[in-house]
């Protein structure tokens, strides 16, 4: 393991020729900025993002860009502190950032995403840049989500979602403990209406905490658990992405 992440900010341009050429892979975290409950920051599904794309790069050698501090989180645009995109531009930001970096000879991008409603914009940005660059392009999203939960959280999630729930908590207490307030912390699972998903009832409509699930549970070692599992994949992704690139 490495002791420091290559992170791009940090580097001169020479640093970063250098780092292309010895292992031509960069990382971008991608997150959002909306609320996750009292009991923790408005950063959340950023600063998870960071966090494991960091120990990823460590990990791999790969360049760390700049997190993308927005998404689309049209479902808590009335609550303070939200900051949203709308969804095509979350696409094109994504491929904006893939052009560049491909300009300097980085031959594989890998996406790491905190945000669910980013990964249909991951989706569809991958398809077309398959068609547009010479480059690989791979996008993760917390691999085998439901059973690392399974083995490590106690807690049922609300109909799949994770939201400032006992995962998200767990993983904040991991990596950055300092933002979180357990005393704050709560156990929500509001009723499920019928046209949830059929209309536009959604998330910021249900949830009086903004929590969708038993944040009460949480605990650091869960959250260090989970993400060892997270990046032992994740790392596996990168190398076999990397070797057919
Ligand atoms: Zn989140």
């Amino acid at each position: 393991m490495r002791d420091m992440a290559k992170e791009l900010l940090k580097m001169t341009r020479d640093e970063v020729a250098e780092a292309v050429a010895d292992f031509p892979v960069a990382i971008l975290p991608l997150g959002a900025t909306e609320q996750h409950g009292h009991h923790l920051p408005l950063g959340v599904d950023v600063y998870l993002a960071e966090g494991i794309s960091r120990k990823l790069a460590q990990r791999t050698g790969a360049l760390l860009l700049p997190s993308l501090p927005f998404g689309y989180s049209w479902v808590w645009r009335d609550i303070p502190g939200t900051v949203s995109l709308e969804q095509h531009r979350v696409e094109g930001v994504i491929k904006d950032v893939a052009k560049s970096v491909q300009r300097y000879g980085i031959q594989l991008l890998v996406l790491v995403n905190g945000h669910d409603a980013n990964n249909a914009s991951m989706k569809y940005a991958v398809r077309e840049l398959q068609d547009e660059l010479d480059l690989t392009v791979i996008h993760l999203f917390y691999p085998n989500l439901d059973n690392v939960m399974k083995t490590h959280c106690e807690s049922p999630t609300w109909h799949g979602m994770v939201h400032a729930c006992e995962f998200e908590t767990s993983l904040m207490l991991a990596l950055c403990p300092e933002m979180v307030d357990m005393k704050k912390a709560v156990r929500e699972y509001p009723k499920k209406p019928l046209l949830y998903g059929k209309s536009t009832i959604s998330l910021g409509d249900l949830s009086k905490s903004g929590v969708y699930g038993d944040a009460t549970l949480a605990t650091k070692y869960k959250g260090e658990a989970m993400i060892t599992e997270f990046l032992n994949t994740m790392e596996a992704c990168l190398l076999q992405a990397y070797k057919s690139s």
